[in-house]
């Protein structure tokens, strides 16, 4: 499986994801509907290896990542070297700025994926304008460097649905530079 078929099938994985309700945060959100998706999909598609944040964890592949990269089962989620060397073909650097990521892939001939999370409170009165503009301008960075981008949009609350009038326009121009937005009503969302 190359990095382009393991997006489609992880976007396709996060979107069936059963939507807990009980999550809290973004970190539960990532964990629950990002990082058991990608890690799940990697063990079945070993050949691409999936990055995840250590959140304070400090366990490492044993013995060595290099031994972890040609053999799942010595993968270690969230091992914090894995961490770290992911960065250095997924960040983005520009204008003095540097974008890092919430979860990487990478694929056997080097070809990146990145996901960026955002967890997004909905509400009766204004939407969360500039933390979905901030979102968006993550992804779009994201795709300057990397070969494919999916944007994991999470909603919860009490307000609208996020299906308006704009939306598919937007996805659509997302993925003509490799981003798939995947957006998913939360816990009261709708
Ligand atoms: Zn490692």
């Amino acid at each position: 499986m190359n990095i382009l078929e393991f997006s489609e099938a992880l976007a396709r994985k996060i979107e069936r994801t059963p939507r807990g309700s009980s999550l809290s945060s973004e970190a539960e959100f990532e964990k629950a509907h990002v990082v058991g998706p990608a890690w799940e999909l990697s063990r079945q598609h070993p050949e691409v290896r999936v990055f995840t944040h250590p959140w304070r964890r400090n366990v490492r592949c044993k013995p060595t990542c290099d031994a972890g990269a040609s053999d799942f089962a010595l993968r270690v989620e969230g091992c914090p070297d894995c961490w770290a060397a992911s960065k250095a073909p997924t960040a983005v650097a520009a204008y003095g700025t540097r974008s890092n990521f919430d979860l990487a892939a990478l694929d056997r001939r080097g070809r990146t994926l990145v996901v960026e999370v955002k967890w997004l409170t909905l509400s009766s009165g204004k939407g969360p304008n500039s933390e979905f503009q901030r979102f968006i301008g993550q992804c779009t960075l994201a795709a300057a460097v990397n070969d494919v981008v999916i944007g994991v949009c999470g909603f919860h609350g009490q307000g609208r649905t996020h299906f308006d009038v704009h939306s598919a326009n937007v996805r659509r121009t997302l993925r003509k530079i490799g981003v798939h937005l995947v957006c998913l009503p939360g816990n009261g969302g709708e």
